[in-house]
């Protein structure tokens, strides 16, 4: 099995743009990459998370200013669903060069809808430039809100940061105080559909990246493919990232591929597991 999906290169990167970086999650790449993108016209706007209804609630806009951009950086842990205005990107906005970031099955989507535009005519033409994002798992709006709140202690109105690292969900607030719980006691919001899910770094992504594997402040980045060996080439030329071996930062590639083995290999058992739920009969396994 390949759990890191096909790559060219794998680095550890950072914006280096502080504003970036100020509210980013890890190294900025993903709003860094868009900015550059847009302000050289390889993209003409992007799908990322905007600001939803609620407090931490993210909602999917298109974006083509680099305000936009920089008011979406940041995980939101709730479901995003960017690719719902795929469509619109392009008929609505008009882009012809379309950006867009999501997780592994956001990514799984867009490459199926490139395959099958089913709807999509004229659509999946225009995409310039994936971004994947490493995902283990995600939560529902309420799921997060109970985190946050009821174990975590810290009201959605005073939430700066969350993040999941080092085996805890770790709530940051403006005031500058820190709440962490196990993750064993997350474990039951996840959606469940993510339970079936077979890719951990958004292998099908022109470029990938996640905050495992490197330092805090830096991210891991796969950059699979031409086109994003050609745009990562260019910003790196023009001084939009700082970069690193990813063989010189710690923990590396070890851990990333230690959690994406651990991810499949749980999942690949749930699929199993549904293959024979039933009396007689299973589950649908939207695999085979
Ligand atoms: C649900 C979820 C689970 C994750 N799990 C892991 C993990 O297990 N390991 C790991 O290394 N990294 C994980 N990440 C990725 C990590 O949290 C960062 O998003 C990634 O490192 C990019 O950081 P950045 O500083 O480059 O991006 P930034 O410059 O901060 O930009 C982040 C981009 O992601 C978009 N975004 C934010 N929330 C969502 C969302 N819910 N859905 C879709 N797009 C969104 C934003 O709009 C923005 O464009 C996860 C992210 C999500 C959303
Ligand atoms: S775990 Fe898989 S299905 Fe769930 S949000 Fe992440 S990529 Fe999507």
């Amino acid at each position: 099995m390949d759990y890191l999906g096909k790559y060219k290169s794998a680095v550890a990167a950072r914006s280096t743009c502080s504003e970036v970086l100020a509210g980013s999650q890890d190294g900025g790449i993903v709003t860094s990459m868009f900015i550059y993108a847009l302000e050289e016209g390889i993209i003409d706007g992007a799908i990322v998370a905007g600001q939803g209804e609620k407090p931490w609630q993210p909602k999917p806009i298109v974006a083509t200013s680099v305000e936009e951009l920089l008011s979406s950086r940041g995980t939101r842990y709730n479901v995003c669903p960017n690719m719902s205005v795929l469509k619109e990107s392009v008929r609505k906005y008009g882009l012809d060069k379309v950006g867009i970031v999501g997780t592994p099955c956001q990514i799984q989507a867009l490459r199926k809808a490139q395959l099958y535009p089913v709807g999509l005519r004229d659509v999946c033409d225009k995409i310039a430039l994936a971004m994947g994002i490493f995902c283990m798992e995600n939560f529902s709006y309420q799921s997060m809100t109970q985190i946050v709140q009821d174990h975590c202690n810290v009201d959605l109105h005073s939430l700066k940061k969350t993040d999941i690292g080092k085996g805890k969900y770790w709530a940051y607030t403006n005031r500058g105080a820190v709440s962490q719980i196990p993750l064993k006691l997350t474990h039951k919001y996840e959606q469940p559909g993510c339970h079936v899910c077979l890719d951990y770094v958004a292998n099908l992504a022109d470029i990938s990246t996640g905050s495992v594997g490197s330092p805090d402040g830096w991210s891991t980045v796969f950059i699979r493919n031409n086109n994003g060996e050609n745009i990562w080439n260019k910003a790196v030329a023009a001084g939009i990232f700082e970069t690193k071996p990813i063989e010189s930062v710690k923990p590396g590639l070890e851990l990333v591929t230690k959690l994406a083995t651990e991810k499949i290999t749980k999942n690949q058992k749930e699929l199993e597991h549904r293959a024979t739920f039933g009396v007689g009969k299973g589950l649908r396994n939207p695999y085979i």
